[in-house]
């Protein structure tokens, strides 16, 4: 069906109106009369057509429009499809908007969308988490009232943002935040962008505390060495034997303290380098542990009695060289940090929830409580000379805790100064495992 043009209705209506008003003046002989009846009724056709547009307008325009013939029918179907196109595109409109918040509210990072005049317009859950912002209430305030930290005001005023900001968080000092600000949109909008770099920080200052403590712990060694080698040297030919003995004597033993400070640190870089490879198998905790106790009775060199308990058939999985590695560094500082004649004791045992506990225990000098927390970080050591007198490299606990990371096991300390100390390990029962894997 082909609609006929409004234009040629609406001008079909006026003809019609025209002509009826025609003949009724010629019939009531009072042309001025019909013709005004005529237009008035014309008018007040249009007039209503455009109360119902006018009321359905402010009703909202979300129904069906009213009915109407010739150009209002057109109107009004015009302007229903006008406002349905309107309401489609604000709908996707709102879609991308509700979107790229949710995206940005999930952001690890703090994002914070300020107005050119400083004012904040919008942040995420984790701006206020980072920065203490709360909304509804920071809405609309001015950032600088808010993270009020002399370094961040000035690096707001001086508008060069070409750089980051290292700040404390306010929510939290112990949590160091990059900062950094990004304009855009061409109106003097800024994005601040906050992210926490608490733990590249501490790997920073682990990392130069590291190489200092390295150069230190190499220095000794290198200047008896070339100490003494300048002795030899320069000895002359009435230089006794047992003085030339003595020197190589020291000279082996400073040589020795540079090698297992090289083993221990190739060790701890090796269990860093393949943190996610782990290659484990299952480990018989018997065999181990008897070869831990073979190689404690040589050291002890019967100075120490070392008893052994343990569960028999226990087997562990994880790697054999890193668990031997582990156990055997805290059998050798149980002998080495006990008198001669003192008592170790190795044990090891399966846990009623299936986990396995491996415990080492010395009546030896015991710890302070202050030291225990620090003891696992790298050259951290309560008495560095006798340490060193013993072949400590004070990297033994740290190999520890980087072997039980690895095995998902977790160490417990217990010490008492002049009366022994404890190491235990407890391995979670996931890591028990039978001889036939
Ligand atoms: P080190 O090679 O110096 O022994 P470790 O990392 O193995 O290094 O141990 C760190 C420090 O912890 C030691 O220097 C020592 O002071 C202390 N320590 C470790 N085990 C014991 C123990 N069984 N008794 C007393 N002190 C200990």
């Amino acid at each position: 069906m082909t609609l006929l043009n409004p234009w040629v209705y609406e001008i079909w209506r006026f003809v019609t109106v025209t002509f009826l008003a025609l003949l009724a003046g010629l019939l009531t002989g009072n042309m001025i009369l019909s013709a005004l009846i005529a237009s008035l009724g014309y008018i007040t056709w249009h007039l209503i057509n455009l109360v119902r547009l006018e009321k359905w307008l402010r009703s909202g325009g979300a129904s069906v429009p009213p009915i109407g013939k010739g150009v209002w029918g057109e109107l009004y179907y015009d302007i229903y499809r006008m406002r349905q196109r309107n309401r489609k595109s604000k709908r996707r409109l709102a879609d991308v908007i509700g979107r790229f918040r949710e995206s940005t509210a999930a952001l690890p990072d703090a994002a914070v969308v300020l107005r050119a005049t400083g004012e904040i317009e919008w942040f995420n859950s984790a701006a206020a988490h980072y920065l203490g912002l709360t909304s509804p209430n920071d809405i609309g305030q001015r950032l600088i009232n808010l993270l009020r930290h002399p370094a961040f005001s000035h690096y707001l005023a001086q508008g060069d943002y070409s750089s980051t900001l290292e700040l404390p968080s306010p929510a939290d000092e112990t949590v160091i935040l990059e900062v950094n600000i990004i304009p855009y949109g061409g109106k003097n909008q800024n994005l601040l962008i906050a992210r926490d770099i608490t733990r590249i920080k501490r790997l920073e200052s682990m990392r130069k505390d590291f190489v200092a403590n390295v150069s230190h712990e190499l220095r000794t060694p290198l200047t008896v060495l070339s100490g003494t080698l300048e002795t030899i040297s320069d000895a002359d030919n009435s230089e006794t034997l047992a003085t030339w003995r003595r020197s190589l004597n020291y000279m082996q033993q400073h040589t020795m303290r540079m090698q297992n400070i090289v083993d221990d640190l190739l060790m701890i870089s090796k269990l860093e380098a393949d943190d996610h490879q782990q290659d484990h198998h299952p480990v018989s905790l018997s065999a181990l542990l008897s070869t831990v106790y073979d190689e404690a009775l040589v050291l002890s060199d019967s100075q120490h009695e070392i008893r052994l308990d343990i569960t028999p058939s226990l087997w562990l999985l994880g790697d054999e060289k890193e668990l031997h590695s582990a156990f055997s560094n805290l059998v050798a500082n149980a002998i080495r940090y006990s008198p001669a004649g003192g008592v170790v004791v190795i044990k090891c045992q399966q846990q009623d929830d299936g986990g396995t506990l491996f415990c080492v225990k010395d009546g030896g000098i015991g710890i302070a409580p202050h030291h225990i927390q620090r003891l696992t970080e790298r050259f951290y050591r309560i008495d560095t000379g006798r340490s060193r007198d013993s072949g400590g490299t004070g990297l033994g606990l740290a190999i520890v805790k980087h072997v039980l990371d690895r095995h998902d096991a977790r160490m417990e300390i217990s010490s008492k100064v002049e009366k022994g100390s404890e190491f235990c390990c407890y391995f979670p029962a996931s890591r028990r495992c039978s001889a036939v894997y």
